[in-house]
């Protein structure tokens, strides 16, 4: 993919998120590494909905800013993952409504975030992170990432939002829907005594997909 192209693709799909009322007003950031070890970026202040692929704040190998607009201030959480993840391509932050409100549960699992109802959150998440809340701007945020050593490729950052790695761009953006989309399914079971996926069916899923789930 040419530089043009990846600037292209991470603004069609932050637009097709806020679209969908995945993270409103100017919430929401996204990033992608570049051939050349760089990084894209989505400046500070900007909507997902309104991205302009000839402003996004553009990073060398080094860290440097090249050009572009100033970066977005939670900036420390996508370094926290490239830093610490030789995997990941593209990370995305939302603050998508029923992920924000799993994390107010009460009996929520830190350890394992979302229950296990459907094969695909599992498979595209693994276990997922929940981590306390931070004030905006707490670079203790990009701390608390590096203190996974690259274990977790997805975090939830409790009463804001999800954080989630991908290998490029489009894995990073389907894995944080299939997040929000789990977080929706048990919003909308709780109290049902609903079933979820068996410790079995979980089990042959990491087993069968190769799933990270230390
Ligand atoms: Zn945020």
């Amino acid at each position: 993919m040419t530089k043009t192209q990846l600037r292209e693709q991470i603004c069609l799909l932050a637009k097709s998120m806020f679209d969908r009322g995945l993270t409103g007003g100017s919430t929401g950031n996204i990033s992608a590494r570049t051939d050349d070890g760089g990084l894209l970026v989505s400046p500070t202040g900007t909507s997902f909905g309104r991205l302009d692929p000839a402003r996004l704040s553009r990073f060398d190998a080094a860290g440097q800013l090249i050009d572009g607009d100033q970066p977005t201030k939670e900036m420390p959480l996508h370094s926290a993952f490239y830093d610490t993840r030789a995997t990941a391509g593209a990370v995305v932050h939302l603050h998508s409504c029923h992920s924000v409100a799993w994390s107010m549960m009460p009996d929520v699992d830190e350890d394992n975030f979302l229950p296990p109802l459907t094969p695909y959150a599992i498979m595209k998440l693994g276990k997922v992170k929940l981590l306390p809340f931070f004030m905006p701007g707490d670079p203790a945020m990009g701390d608390a990432v590096r203190g996974l050593a690259g274990k977790r490729s997805a975090v939830m950052l409790a009463n804001h939002g999800p954080v989630v790695a991908g290998k490029d761009i489009e894995a990073a953006c389907n894995a944080i829907e299939e997040l929000e989309d789990t977080a929706r399914l048990a919003m909308l079971m709780r109290g049902y005594d609903a079933k979820a996926l068996s410790p079995e069916q979980v089990q042959n899923l990491v087993t069968k997909f190769e799933v990270e789930w230390d």
